[in-house]
């Protein structure tokens, strides 16, 4: 074997793969076919969810020094924002980045971390045996073979990985298209963020570094045109004109684009040695800025996974854990995703715009605002039970950052138990001693109090097991009889060792 993980494909999910893989020491190749980051941003925001995985390990600070955080996001262009501000966690808001320096730096991360990233090397075959997948890659010195125990596409939308695995693509093609222009505005508007809905069309504008804008828009006079035909400025500032009732002066384009509503899920994300992530494994109509950000969240949920099995502790069941658990969360984002479509790019009607006006008053509802923030913030993600055993309110659900107190009384960050990318064990009841038996060495034990007022859900725990992507794995309760029989069912699920 050349390496243990081939990854296809170095955009932003490639990379965080990248960088998990290596920081559990495991020997990982991207195999990515530009020579350099594409300097066409499509995303530009890192939601709470992503932000506060990035916060495990310790990288999130990187993101803030380049981002601006911004507390509100949208769900269709509705003119009540989402308030993400709410929201119980540290990150509780978006992060506007362009997608070029989220790359850079996820780049830079999987580099120190020891992962081998060959450019200018596009992949063209992938064939998998009982032994492991072989990869022929066109690169700069001709034909490349690689061979690998695993093999992950995260290689977009058009995915070769995703095809020549015969994994079927379901859903839909475009149905509609919006365009899309990073411009110099001569007369740029008095507010930041523009959002327009009419009769006569939707339009967004928001600023970019470098004192440019992005525009984007849905003409219905153009929304039947295909993604691949080219948007010219003069398309771009007739659609302005019509919908907003000034091109705002649009000129020296940098990035003229349109993109579409195809709506498709892979039906798995594993076949035997080979994963899907990303835009490979999930397309969708860009709307509230989600598919980097579910991307992210894939790299987290799969990398330690095969880590685990590469060094031999993984349960049976846990390769397959990843599709079982990220496609239920993908198909409620399509659903989101096609919804917004639905509200924003289908029907310009007096009907619409009432119905839009409705749904906007309902976002004034404190809990109807929460409900839709923690959706695109992606912190109502919960993973469900495997066990009957593990049936602590808490298992499943993320961990949020809190205060943790040690015995000499230091302070800090239940996130700090991350930055390693192990299993925690987190032992809470200072009133008895853990007979802190031989713990398997992937994963750290530590005894502390909690020293925040916000964790009232967490009062009642003994110990909690919690999964290196920061989600509950097992929690015993105090109230509990046997503390040390109960954990042990939870290690010997989750780590196959008592
Ligand atoms: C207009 C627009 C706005 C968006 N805004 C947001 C947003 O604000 N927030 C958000 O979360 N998401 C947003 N998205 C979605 C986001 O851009 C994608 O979900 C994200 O880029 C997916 O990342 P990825 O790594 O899976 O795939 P990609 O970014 O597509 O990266 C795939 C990589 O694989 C490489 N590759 C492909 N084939 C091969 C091959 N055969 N060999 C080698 N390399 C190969 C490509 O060169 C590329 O670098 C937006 C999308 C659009 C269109």
């Amino acid at each position: 074997m050349d390496y243990e993980v081939i990854i296809v494909g170095g955009g932003p999910v490639g990379m965080m793969l990248a960088s998990e893989l290596a920081l559990a020491n495991i020997q990982v190749c991207v195999l990515e076919r530009l020579s350099q980051t594409t300097p066409y941003s499509r995303a530009l925001s890192i939601h709470p969810r992503t932000l506060e995985l990035l916060d495990l390990r310790g990288v999130k600070q990187e993101f803030l020094k380049r981002g601006t955080p911004l507390t509100t996001g949208h769900f269709a262009g509705l003119d009540t924002r989402l308030d993400f501000s709410v929201i119980d966690s540290s990150s509780n808001y978006s992060l506007f980045l362009p997608q070029s320096e989220t790359e850079a730096i996820l780049e830079n991360n999987a580099v120190r971390l020891g992962a081998h990233i060959l450019r200018n090397t596009e992949v063209l075959s992938v064939v998998q045996d009982d032994e492991g997948v072989e990869v022929t890659a066109a690169g700069t010195k001709g034909m490349v073979r690689l061979k690998a125990a695993y093999l992950v596409g995260a290689d977009g939308a058009g995915s070769i990985v995703r095809k020549q695995t015969g994994i079927p693509f379901i859903g839909h093609d475009e149905t509609l298209t919006a365009m899309q222009g990073d411009v110099i505005l001569k007369h740029p508007p008095a507010l930041p963020v523009v959002s327009r809905y009419s009769e006569e069309g939707m339009i967004m504008i928001v600023p970019l570094p470098a004192a440019m804008h992005r525009v984007v828009l849905i003409d219905p006079h153009r929304s039947h045109i295909p993604k691949s035909e080219p948007v010219t400025l003069e398309e771009l500032r007739s659609g302005m004109l019509r919908i907003l009732g000034d091109d705002l002066g649009a000129g020296e384009p940098s990035w003229l684009t349109r993109f579409g509503n195809a709506t498709r899920q892979a039906q798995q994300y594993r076949e035997r040695r080979i994963f899907l992530a990303g835009d490979a494994a999930h397309v969708h109509f860009p709307a509230g800025g989600q598919g980097m950000n579910v991307g992210i969240q894939e790299a987290f949920n799969l990398g330690w996974k095969l880590a685990a099995d590469l060094k031999g502790w993984a349960p049976p069941w846990l390769l397959d854990s990843y599709h079982n658990e990220r496609f239920p969360v993908n198909t409620s984002l399509l659903h989101n995703t096609q919804v917004q479509t639905l509200l924003f790019g289908t029907s310009f009607t007096s009907s619409m715009i009432q119905l839009r006006k409705m749904m906007s008053d309902m976002l004034n509802v404190p809990a109807a605002n929460y409900q839709l923030a923690s959706r695109i913030a992606a912190v109502d993600v919960h993973y469900d039970p495997t066990l009957p055993g593990s049936s602590h309110p808490l298992t499943g659900r993320r961990l949020a950052e809190f205060q943790l107190r040690s015995e000499q009384g230091d302070v800090i960050s239940s996130f700090e138990l991350f930055r390693d990318g192990s299993f925690v064990l987190l032992h809470l009841a200072s009133d008895e001693k853990m007979n802190i038996c031989q713990w398997p060495p992937q994963i750290k034990a530590f005894s502390y109090t909690l020293a925040d007022r916000s964790t009232v859900d967490w009062e009642d725990v003994h110990t909690v097991l919690i999964r290196p992507d920061g989600y509950i794995a097992w929690a015993v309760s105090r109230s509990e009889s046997d503390h040390i029989e109960k954990l042990r069912q939870g290690l010997v699920h989750w780590c196959g060792r008592s």
